[in-house]
């Protein structure tokens, strides 16, 4: 893999990380853009604890352009986009409408001066990666090879958005499709470092600690050794994964896959789990495709070790899950879950697991 850092013409990073050693990306942004002035905030809600980001300058970002304005196609003559280069495997750059960056304003500690209310500036930073320049691929249809790449990618943002200013927690994730909300269908994921350590990532932390306390193991090792054993809820595994329907599945699909060692962070990952992955979430992908013969709108979502705390206390794994029930329906998050934070599921996970092992794939 060859790795080759440069900027963007109002000063944003742009990474590339290539399959093999290629030729040098020296590309330079032809683009007259206006010098980036990000104003995002967070503000802790006073009744429940969780942090809130503010980013409304968000607004005015690309909503759905036609294929052949996709800025996350490289550069043609004439028709410069967020990539110069004519070419890449894997491209990471920073979003050019963040939730969370570098050099934001500083606040006061409190909004209208409550004492309750806390607000800082929205210090973190919000990347684009993007896994092809092939615009009509998705990450299913990536070789093993790629995802390889795509994971090397991960670890390395994984660990410089760690060591910048204010970061305590980074997010790799993937939403696909326009029922979850995806403005640009080119074959794309993003990561958040955020400024601080998320609310379900508190929740695990917390689960995970008592536990320990009690069994004296990891309750995620527990889960993957009985879920191995009863075998009614497996997807499929390899020699270091394995995928399974969690047994108190929230969403109508979700798919979990688990590393079968204790690693807080994608970094932590040896060269044989990094390549053993892509086997086996490429599987997961065919099947969650095939399930209603249509792609699945999906959220895929690495949970990882904060950057600070509770490290000895996480296991990563991935979260895939998709918000439709059947081919045409999909699951609204209504009263119930988004009132009370009170799942309803309407099919078993037993059912889902049993559909996703019948799924042909090629
Ligand atoms: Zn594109």
């Amino acid at each position: 893999m060859r790795r080759t850092a440069n900027h963007l013409a109002d000063g944003r990073e742009i990474i590339y990380f290539d399959d093999t050693e290629t030729a040098p990306r020296t590309a330079v942004d032809s683009r007259d853009l206006p010098a980036q002035a990000p104003r995002s905030e967070i503000r802790r809600d006073p009744l429940t604890g969780e942090w809130v980001g503010m980013a409304a300058h968000r607004q005015t970002r690309i909503y759905k352009p036609p294929a052949d304005l996709c800025p996350l196609c490289p550069t043609s003559r004439g028709r410069p986009t967020e990539i110069p280069e004519p070419c890449y495997d894997v491209v990471v750059f920073e979003n050019r409408f963040p939730s969370f960056a570098q050099g934001v304003p500083a606040l006061p500690s409190t909004v209208d001066g409550m004492p309750m209310v806390e607000q800082a500036g929205g210090l973190g930073r919000c990347e684009v990666v993007c896994f092809t320049s092939d615009h009509d691929s998705s990450f299913g249809r990536l070789s093993p090879a790629r995802v390889r790449t795509v994971v090397e990618a991960w670890a390395d943002r994984t660990e410089r958005l760690s060591a910048l200013p204010g970061v305590e927690q980074v997010f790799c994730f993937e939403n696909r499709g326009e029922e979850i909300g995806v403005t640009l269908h080119h074959p794309h994921g993003q990561i958040y470092g955020y400024p601080f350590v998320t609310p379900r990532t508190e929740r695990m932390l917390a689960t995970a600690r008592e536990y320990h306390a009690e069994h004296g193991r990891h309750v995620l090792g527990d889960v993957l050794a009985a879920e191995r054993a009863a075998q009614v809820r497996l997807i499929g595994s390899t020699e270091h994964w394995t995928a399974f329907v969690p047994a108190a599945a929230r969403w109508p699909v979700e798919v979990h896959v688990v590393p079968h060692r204790q690693v807080p962070d994608i970094p932590a990952l040896t060269d044989a789990e990094r390549d053993d992955f892509g086997h086996l979430y490429l599987d997961v992908l065919g099947r969650l495709d095939g399930l209603y013969g249509k792609p699945l709108p999906y959220i895929a979502a690495w949970h990882q070790a904060p950057v600070r705390v509770g490290r000895e206390h996480s296991w990563l794994h991935l979260q895939v899950f998709s918000v439709l029930r059947t081919a045409d329906k999909l699951k609204y998050l209504a009263g119930s879950e988004s009132g009370m934070a009170v799942w309803v599921n309407d099919v078993t996970p037993e059912q889902v697991a049993e559909r996703l092992r019948a799924v042909r794939v090629n």
